[in-house]
């Protein structure tokens, strides 16, 4: 009997091995499955410099994963049409396998590589795997898609019961011994200064880590999710989403395991569904991309567009740098740069200071947090920048603007979180850590601050910001 010819999994932003479709059809009948990875200079949404060192450490547990099955994960520089055009004369590979992308840049990229691939006679095959729902499988009664979340989610959630069951990793016979590039010669770990120092010790990229993490998540953290959630000291939410975003767990299998939970009673019902509808923004975002491609690049709502952004390098970079004066910013931002996230709360604060106290381009932050987030997603980042803003499809409305000095105390009530990341300030009774600018002079002096030298003052007072903020935009629904 001769040996089936081999077919090429061509592994993106799908790190893992179960619940992969595309490696299961790929290792079919028994074909022998080549596991690429190519390093494209030209792939179609450029990854920031904290996602790459994910991406370093998660190719690196795949190898090993891939390794421990008598496999190799194939690492190969190059473009991917050149690259793939390579393994196929080197092995008689017949096939190619990849896991779908939604953006409108790897949608364009894909579209013309399967089209170039089929013309040499090579069958290719894109699988689901990435979103509970592909964005075509979800729409209005009249067919057209959803612009608000409530809707879309009664809409998965009708449909949810029917989903298949997470795929096993299949029992497929992997190939060795091809020509391979080293992670390390690939440059994707900061060197001089190692600003990811701190990673290491917060975060185990690959699809073991993914699986703990959901487990620990469920097991001790759930309880109390729904409200918890609210809360950046507190440790109830999953930090999921790098591992999400890097494809090491899928959507479907937090969703088996979340029933299981909640069968066992580990998990109540509010909380599960309060945590099931947060997996299901990150489909919403994913489904307005695709449906609304321009996205990250133009308001949502377009009476926005001629908003009069300031354009203020100082700002922005005190913004970056958590050096704006107000201690729930500041926080944020030094978490981010820090550990490679930050709370879902504390994002949502920053963004509003970015957008409506400093008056920066909501595009700005966008890209800041591309670079910098573990977890940056063109989807999720642009609809929730988009949110905040209040341009965006089912948006937070413009008017509503985070007071930072309110949040910290409704939020960061005791003032552990804002201690944690601004330690120059940890000494001041909590009444003032919101805002320290309002502490007597003898708090200041017996807490060892002095405003404008130990920690900064505000950069912009709230009360003006505010009030110019609501002018620009009521500037905007009077010109429109
Ligand atoms: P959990 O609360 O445990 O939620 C579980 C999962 O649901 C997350 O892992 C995530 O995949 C998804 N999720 C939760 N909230 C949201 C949301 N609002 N929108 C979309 N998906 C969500 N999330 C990203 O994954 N990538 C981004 O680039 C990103 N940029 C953001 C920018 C701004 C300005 C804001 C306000 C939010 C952004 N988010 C982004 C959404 C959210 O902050 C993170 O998904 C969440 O903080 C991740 O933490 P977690 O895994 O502990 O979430």
């Amino acid at each position: 009997m001769t040996t089936p010819r081999p077919a090429i999994l061509l592994f993106r932003n799908d790190l893992r091995l179960s619940d992969h479709p595309a490696l299961t059809v790929a290792a079919a009948g028994g074909k022998p499955v080549i596991c690429l990875y190519v390093n494209d200079p030209d792939a179609p949404d450029p990854i920031g410099r904290a996602q790459l060192w994910w991406l370093h450490h998660s190719l690196a547990a795949l190898g090993r994963q891939i390794a421990d099955l008598s496999g190799q994960l194939v690492l190969r520089a190059g473009k991917t049409r050149d690259v793939l055009g390579d393994v196929i004369r080197a092995t008689g590979a017949d096939a190619v396998h990849w896991s779908r992308r939604y953006t409108p840049n790897a949608i364009a990229a894909d579209t013309a590589l399967k089209a170039h691939l089929n013309d040499r006679g090579i069958h290719v095959e894109s699988h689901a795997g990435r979103y509970l729902f592909e964005p075509w499988q979800i729409a209005t009664k009249a067919g057209t898609p959803f612009r608000v979340f409530t809707p879309f989610w009664r809409s998965c959630l009708a449909q949810l019961d029917a989903a298949p069951a997470p795929l096993p990793a299949p029992d497929a016979s992997f190939m060795r011994d091809l020509p391979s590039e080293t992670l390390e010669g690939w440059g994707g770990l900061p060197t001089r200064p190692n600003w990811a120092a701190g990673f290491g010790s917060l975060w185990t990229p690959g699809e073991a880590g993914a699986m703990a993490r959901l487990d620990s998540f469920l097991d001790k953290r759930a309880q109390g999710y729904a409200q918890g959630r609210d809360f950046p000291a507190a440790t109830n939410v999953s930090n999921l989403s790098p591992h999400l975003q890097m494809g090491e767990i899928t959507p479907r299998q937090i969703l088996a395991s979340l029933r299981r939970a909640e069968v066992l009673g580990d998990v109540g019902q509010r909380d599960g569904a309060k945590f099931l509808a947060e997996v299901g923004w990150r489909d919403f975002s994913a489904y307005l991309l695709y449906h609304n491609p321009t996205l990250p690049l133009e308001e949502f709502q377009p009476k926005f567009a001629p908003f009069p952004w300031r354009d203020d390098a100082k700002d922005l970079t005190a913004w970056q740098r958590g050096q704006t004066g107000y201690p729930i910013v500041d926080a944020g931002m030094r978490e981010l740069l820090q550990t490679g996230t930050m709370h879902n709360r504390v994002r949502m604060i920053v963004a509003s200071f970015l957008i409506k106290h400093l008056r920066i381009n909501w595009r700005a932050g966008l890209s800041w947090f591309h670079d910098t987030l573990l977890d940056a997603d063109v989807a999720s980042n642009a609809a929730s920048w988009q949110w905040v803003a209040g341009c965006g499809a089912d948006a937070a409305p413009y008017f509503r603007i985070f007071n930072p000095i309110t949040q910290a105390t409704k939020f960061d009530p005791d003032g552990t979180y804002i201690r944690q990341w601004v330690p120059e300030i940890a000494a001041l009774p909590d009444k003032y850590l919101g805002a320290p600018w309002k502490a007597p002079s003898a708090v200041l002096q017996a807490a060892h601050v002095t405003l404008g030298m130990t920690y900064p003052h505000p950069i912009v007072d709230h009360a003006r910001a505010r009030t110019a903020a609501l002018a620009a935009f009521e500037g905007l629904s009077a010109s429109a």
